[in-house]
């Protein structure tokens, strides 16, 4: 249940951030997630569903906006740009090519990240 938990956090950091305001609603909840987080978005707008369930929150619609992942390579230093593969959502196993040289001695430098960018709320 990673988006669970993760739906859970999303719903904390609007629920302290619409009280600092005094917001009696929160209607839209903007998020930025990586792709190579593995999150799957259908599930993580359900997971938001339940965790917001009778709070403030409730309701409130998740708009979810998709970052690429990028890695660098240890062997000639240039970035690429990828995209998960179906194997990947299975197995969790991430093992990336640099598109330039093709050596598999790379890192994420993107697209493992997932914030909350924005929130609606009506006072
Ligand atoms: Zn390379």
């Amino acid at each position: 249940m990673h988006e669970f938990s993760f739906a859970y956090d999303i719903f904390k950091v609007a629920e302290a951030t619409a009280l600092k305001y005094n917001a009696k609603k929160i209607t839209e909840v903007y998020l930025e997630i990586g792709e190579l987080t593995l999150i799957v978005p259908e599930l993580l707008k359900k997971s938001f569903e339940m965790a917001t369930s009778g709070s403030i929150a409730e309701g409130a619609e998740l708009i979810i906006e998709l970052t690429p992942g990028k890695i660098k390579c240890r062997n000639c230093n240039k970035i690429s740009n990828v995209t998960l593969s179906e194997e990947s959502y299975l197995t969790g196993l991430q093992l990336f090519q640099c598109q330039h040289c093709k050596s598999k001695d790379t890192e994420i430098v993107e697209g493992k990240k997932a914030n909350v960018k924005n929130i609606k709320i009506q006072e």
